[in-house]
């Protein structure tokens, strides 16, 4: 048989989560240094379009297990649903996205199966003859653990979501897929899912927040850190700092990014008065677009930044809030009632500016 990593993938509202695919990419990477196949399972009803992505980050089998008691997610049903398909795929490495659902049941197959398993990974590395390594940071991101269990056949890996990014897609690639129909009893699941509510993004886990807008230590304290907070409920974004602005009790502590905090990889990016260490900046390695605002142009953050800005965030932020309150207004007016906001941006002599302003902010907008 085939050596194989085993990726087990999930979707929230239909779709693949981007921390699966973080996994498959993962899966494929310690693979090819293995010599091995990758093998990606996704459980649910009506599936099969998502094959075609999971072969484009790296699958070369993918097994899709239908039924339509798996439509919404019940640790007890995916239990039912996945152990004998794991049994029989029989790998070396099993990998997950170190998620809520995923807690909830692959614990429960370690420990029946007696397999190491290990959370919050960031890494998978190989060392002698072929032993997967897993490695995670600890005391506080001070160290690094690398784990590897030398006689163990299998090893179970949550990997943090976040923490690579995902790739670009190599469209056309094929992989090989089998479509599994288990047979279940829904009425012996102890735990299903009635509804799923939409996220709010201003207490979205940082970790799946498409837009982010951060304060440092050069936001000066909490009456700064408000305004990066009313700027990130003004574009429906989740607030997020550095660990300094944590420590100094002006964010709550989970939610300073970094590599001894959350590891995020948003849309969007905007960090305010915050100077770009290493430690912060390998928490926001997977965020597509960075914005910066920071007065000191040797920043390593405005660097870092797809777009940098060299002022004092006491200036810019006040303007920037004004100006989406009159583009919000605007928009509102342009939609339903008429007001004097929408009124100036129509017909005031600095409508042209507005105008501007608005689009330069829409293009900023992914
Ligand atoms: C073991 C260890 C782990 C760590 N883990 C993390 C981690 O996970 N996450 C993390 O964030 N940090 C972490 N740190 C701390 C990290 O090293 C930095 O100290 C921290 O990230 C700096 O935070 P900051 O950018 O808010 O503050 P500073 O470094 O003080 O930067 C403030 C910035 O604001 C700018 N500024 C000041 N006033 C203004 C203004 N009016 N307008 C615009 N810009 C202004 C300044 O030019 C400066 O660039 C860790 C440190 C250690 C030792």
């Amino acid at each position: 048989m085939d050596k194989c990593v085993v990726v087990v993938t999930e979707r929230e509202q239909g779709e693949l989560t981007l921390a699966s695919l973080e996994c498959v990419e993962e899966g494929r990477e310690v693979a090819d240094r293995l010599g091995a196949q990758v093998q990606v399972i996704l459980c649910g009803n009506e599936i099969a379009p998502l094959a075609a992505t999971l072969a484009a980050h790296g699958a070369d089998r993918i097994t899709l297990v239908e039924h339509d008691a798996l439509a919404q997610f019940s640790a007890d049903g995916w239990l039912q649903a996945l152990a004998p398909v794991l049994l029989q795929a029989h790998p070396v490495l099993l990998l997950a996205p170190d998620s809520g659902p995923i807690r909830a049941w692959l614990p429960r197959l370690a420990v029946r199966w007696r397999l190491p398993l290990v959370g919050c990974c960031t890494r998978i590395g190989i060392v002698g003859d072929g032993y997967p390594e897993v490695i995670r940071h600890t005391y506080g991101g001070a160290c690094q653990e690398r784990l590897i269990w030398p006689y163990a056949t299998l090893v179970c890996a949550m990997l943090t979501p976040g923490g690579r990014g995902v790739g670009t897609p190599r469209h056309g690639r094929i992989a090989e897929v089998t479509i599994v129909r288990p047979k279940l009893d829904p009425t012996s699941f102890r735990d299903r899912t009635l509804r799923t509510l939409p996220a709010d993004p201003r207490t979205v886990p940082l970790h799946e927040a498409e837009r982010i807008v951060s304060g440092g230590f050069g936001t000066g304290g909490p009456g700064g850190m408000a305004l990066v907070k009313q700027l990130a409920e003004q574009i429906g974004a989740a607030l997020g700092g550095t660990r300094v602005a944590a420590d100094r009790g002006w964010l709550a502590v989970e939610r300073f990014i970094g590599s001894t905090g959350q590891i995020v990889a948003p849309k969007l990016y905007m960090a305010f008065g915050v100077s770009g260490a290493g430690q912060h900046l390998s928490g926001i390695t997977g965020s597509e677009t960075v914005i910066a605002v920071n007065n000191d142009r040797t920043a390593p953050m405005l660097k870092r930044a797809d777009l940098g800005v060299v002022g004092d965030l006491h200036q810019i932020l006040p303007i920037l809030l004004r100006k989406l309150q009159a583009l919000t207004a605007a928009s509102d007016a342009y939609h339903g009632e008429p007001t004097a906001a929408s009124d100036a941006y129509h017909g005031e002599p600095n409508a042209p500016t507005d105008a501007s302003v608005a689009h330069r902010t829409l293009e900023m907008t992914p």
